[in-house]
């Protein structure tokens, strides 16, 4: 009998409602590894999520910013000491490799302790008065119950980028994890509330945070609904975040969206050609290619294309695939089979539409295990243009487009040749192409001599375009989005002062 886990809500561990479960299993290896069953939850457990949470916010917003970032501080801690247990569940329940989910996690612990810091800052501004024995102030409101959805590449990193920040604001959640990989969101949640416990101690406040597994049709759409929830924060898809928008916008709901990504790699003659090698396999492949910020397209300039692909293509077709969680694996299985599906769409796309050039890969990995898992090899496709598909949609799996490029100018054309705009990057030693670059890409992000994907959790992280609807998640900026401006006037003159009349 597998394990059945719970749902958060009010400081209590509990079933859903409607009784009923989905099955988590592992990716690389799906009949045989049934991680657990987690609860298919309803309205009425988000309702009583948000109600709990609203409840909460009237005595999580007066517990002083330094102490909720203690909370933050214990958090940081108690991930660290778990770090290689909770990397080897997310592996088993996502997919990708051990280091990398030992990296997501690291990002998770990065993110609360600068969170615990921000505590002591959540700085306001001063300014002068107009009028004489007057004062100025302004500070930072929570908001009040936030509402969090995030997808399962990144199941620890990202529902922290959003939960912790929230927190130390003074808001309180109300966190629906992808259904895809529900295991690590109940560990972190765990760890929140162990933390909350060890600080508050006695004045413990049930409902700060509160977890309801279940799927985005039901729980999602109950998030959107839901009057009392304030702001969205989500990650995901672009067409689910057009709709969040959208209801988010018509209740007046503050929503934050992170989405898709069509990313790319320009690599100009000039470049260290053994780094560039090294950022596209990683970039590409590496989370099987299922990240927002995964290199998708590579646009090689035409002196040095036919080299480049070569190498390319022998050092891809070395990577070794295989569970995330055995040694010596570089790439592991698309999370799901829908997801191979879909990749499987697009390179179908690819060789039947856009009639592009396959090199290598192109296939699903059947040999040995990998039969038992969602595995795809990892595949390149030449002699791509800027018009086919291929080139243009988001993909998500380990699938590589390839495109020649006549200059700089024509390479960073190629590159904002996409609705989106998430990360990007450019491989030169010539220091004027480089700002050049810096100053015309269209991305949130943009790496020089690095692959597209490696951000840092004190930097602003997002994307333009299609990518976003203008947030920021990470570092300073994130603290935008879970506060209210307040302005304060202080007026110490004893009489009655009118601002723009006594004083012009
Ligand atoms: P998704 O289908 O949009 O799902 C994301 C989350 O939204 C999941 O928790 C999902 O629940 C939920 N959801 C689905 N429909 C909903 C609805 N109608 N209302 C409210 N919530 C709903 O995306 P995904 O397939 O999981 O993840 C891949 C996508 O995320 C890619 O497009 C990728 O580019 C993007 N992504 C972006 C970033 C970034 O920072 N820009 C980072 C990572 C991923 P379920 O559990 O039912 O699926
Ligand atoms: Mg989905």
């Amino acid at each position: 009998m597998s394990e059945k886990f719970q749902n958060f809500i009010n400081g209590e561990w509990k079933y859903s409602d409607s009784g009923e479960f989905s099955e988590n299993r592992n990716p690389a290896n799906w009949k045989e590894d049934l991680i657990g069953l987690f609860p298919k939850s309803t309205v009425k457990d988000v309702k009583e999520a948000v109600q709990s949470a609203k409840k909460a916010f009237e005595k999580w917003r007066l517990v002083p910013a330094p102490k909720r970032g203690d909370v933050l501080k214990v958090v940081g801690d108690l991930m660290t000491e778990r770090k290689n247990e909770i990397a080897f569940e997310m592996t088993r329940e996502m997919g990708k490799v051990n280091a990398e989910t030992k990296g997501d996690t690291q990002e998770g612990i990065d993110t609360a302790y600068y969170a615990a810091s921000e505590g002591r800052r959540l700085f306001g501004m001063n300014a002068p008065s107009e009028l004489n024995n007057k004062m100025n102030l302004s500070f930072r409101m929570p908001v009040g119950v936030a509402g969090i959805i995030t997808p399962w590449n990144f199941p620890m990193a990202i529902p922290t980028w959003k939960i912790f920040p929230a927190l130390v604001c003074g808001n309180t959640v109300v966190f629906k994890p992808a259904e895809l990989t529900p295991k690590t969101a109940n560990t972190l949640i765990h760890i929140i509330d162990t933390a909350m416990k060890e600080v508050l101690g006695k004045d413990y406040i049930p409902g700060v945070v509160n977890l309801v597994h279940g799927s985005g049709r039901v729980v999602g759409e109950a998030f959107l609904a839901d009057k009392d929830i304030n702001l969205i924060s989500f990650t995901g898809s672009t067409e689910v975040g057009k709709r969040i928008n959208e209801v988010g916008g018509r209740e007046l709901k503050r929503v934050s969206l992170e989405l898709g990504g069509k990313n790319a790699q320009i690599v100009m003659p000039d470049a260290n050609m053994d780094l560039a090698l090294d950022a596209v396999l990683w970039g590409a492949f590496g989370t099987t290619g299922q990240r927002c910020t995964a290199t998708s397209r590579l646009i090689l300039h035409k002196d040095i294309y036919d080299m480049f692909v070569t190498r390319l293509t022998e050092k891809t077709s070395k990577l070794r695939l295989g569970y995330g969680n055995n040694e010596n694996v570089d790439v592991g299985p698309c999370v799901s089979e829908q997801q191979r599906e879909t990749v499987e769409y697009y390179v179908n796309v690819g060789l039947n539409e856009d009639k592009a050039k396959l090199c290598c890969g192109g296939k699903r990995a059947e040999d040995g295990d990998l039969a038992k898992g969602w595995f795809f090899k990892p595949t390149i496709f030449i002699e791509v243009t800027p018009e086919m598909r291929i080139a243009k949609e988001e993909i998500f799996g380990p699938v590589l487009s390839v495109i020649k490029c006549r200059d700089l100018d024509d390479a960073i054309k190629i590159l904002n040749n996409t609705e989106y705009g998430l990360s990007s990057s450019i491989f030169t030693n010539n220091v004027n192409d480089a700002f050049k670059a810096v100053r015309d890409i269209q991305a949130g992000i943009t790496y020089i001599n690095g692959a597209t994907i490696g951000a840092e959790a004190h930097m602003p992280f997002g994307g333009v375009k299609a990518t976003g609807n203008g947030h920021r998640e990470g570092g300073w900026t994130v603290y935008d989005f879970y506060t209210e401006w307040k302005a304060v006037y202080i007026d110490y003159s004893g009489k009655l002062q009118r601002a723009q009349i006594d004083n012009y």
